[in-house]
């Protein structure tokens, strides 16, 4: 049976969700046809001619990449220039392109946690957590015998989701009372007189993100008229998502074995590094791409470096006059190595859903830059 794009960017959702995305962003699907069938899926950093060429030589059905290929407002979509030509050419040869850019820099086991992961840090943490990560109790007054529709739309909307285990909730019976006025229409009752029904409580959690969805599921099945619920923000610790980690080291090194250790595990000849520690090395901070705008997090986590992508002059500059060594190791060679973490969660995925579409990776993908000399 034919699978379908729209099966892909479910799977791709679950890997990054979409809320992760920063809002200046541009995600998602940007190019093709949700209903378009797929049979070949080509993973890549960056849609470049190369790609977009190998993509048609292989006769690739769907491109998921990592920068969006559509990021600054077209206005036209001409054969003949720059970017828009690579477009043109995605529409002529029917090749869809999906996008996860901030949201799987964010996402647990995206571009950050398998960077960190390659450096082999431990006791990784989020470095700059996502505000919008937090967490709601919604309770919801049901009459009897509707309990389990409502727990299941609520569930099914992302409610009592906690750790592995969905429908989490605790319920608890009581009575509600209530007296129907004038110009209602109610479910159990008549107007004018005092109803005692037996009711059940039903409490349960949500992510702040989900927290509409889940409301609009638990109104449109519940049987009142006016639904009593209430919602309260909770203080509770959630997993958190956001931009760079930070963790340590398996063993203290100098911090000249550090640098050889990154151009080992990033594969990189040189790198740009300011400042300079003179202990040994333990706590790393990390950020894939351009991660400039986290030096002070990483300064006020404890890290004794932070190893990036590129970095302006000035923002180095900054994080040795706060003490903190910086590493530049090249925006390429710090998110490349998604990709084929990505291409093996998303065949495990497909396998285990026995969708018949295989992925791999694209073997044009090259960092624009190179290291030359005299
Ligand atoms: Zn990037």
């Amino acid at each position: 049976m034919a699978h379908t794009v729209q099966q892909v960017v479910k799977v791709m959702e679950e890997i990054a969700p979409p809320y992760l995305a920063e809002e200046w962003d541009n995600v998602g699907l940007l190019v093709g046809r949700m209903q378009d069938s797929v049979q070949r899926v080509m993973v890549c950093l960056d849609v470049t001619e190369a790609i977009v060429h190998e993509a048609i030589q292989k006769g690739v059905d769907m491109i998921v990449s990592h920068h969006p290929v559509i990021f600054e407002k077209l206005k036209s979509l001409r054969g003949d220039t720059g970017r828009e030509r690579l477009l043109y050419l995605l529409v002529g040869n029917n090749i869809a392109v999906y996008c996860a850019h901030t949201n799987l820099d964010k996402a647990a086991g995206g571009v950050d946690d398998v960077l960190a992961a390659r450096l082999g840090l431990q006791d990784v943490r989020v470095l700059s957590a996502d505000q919008r990560d937090k967490l709601y109790k919604v309770v919801v007054f049901i009459p009897k015998g509707h309990e389990d529709a409502v727990m299941d739309a609520m569930a099914r909307a992302g409610a009592g989701w906690i750790g592995n285990y969905s429908h989490c909730t605790f319920q608890i019976d009581g009575t509600g009372t209530f007296m129907p006025l004038e110009g209602t229409n109610p479910y159990i009752g008549q107007q004018g007189r005092l109803e005692k029904v037996h009711e059940v409580r039903l409490e349960t959690v949500v992510l702040s993100n989900q927290l509409d969805r889940v409301i609009q599921a638990m109104l449109q099945v519940h049987p009142y008229e006016e639904v009593a619920y209430d919602v309260y923000p909770l203080a509770n610790r959630v997993k958190k998502h956001g931009f760079g980690r930070i963790g340590r080291l398996a063993h203290r090194m100098t911090f000249e074995e550090f640098i050889g250790k990154v151009c080992d595990d990033l594969g990189v000849s040189s790198l740009q590094v300011a400042g300079w520690v003179d202990d040994e090395v333990e706590v790393v901070a990390t950020c894939a791409g351009s991660g400039g705008s986290l030096i002070n997090k990483a300064y006020c986590s404890g890290a004794q470096v932070f190893l990036t992508g590129e970095l302006k002059y000035h923002d180095a500059q900054a994080a040795a006059e706060l003490g903190m060594a910086t590493i530049a190791a090249g925006h390429y060679a710090t998110e490349v190595f998604v990709v084929k973490e990505l291409v093996s969660r998303l065949q495990k995925s497909f396998d285990a859903l026995q969708y018949d579409i295989e992925v791999f990776a694209a073997e044009t993908m090259a960092d624009i830059y190179k290291t030359v000399g005299k």
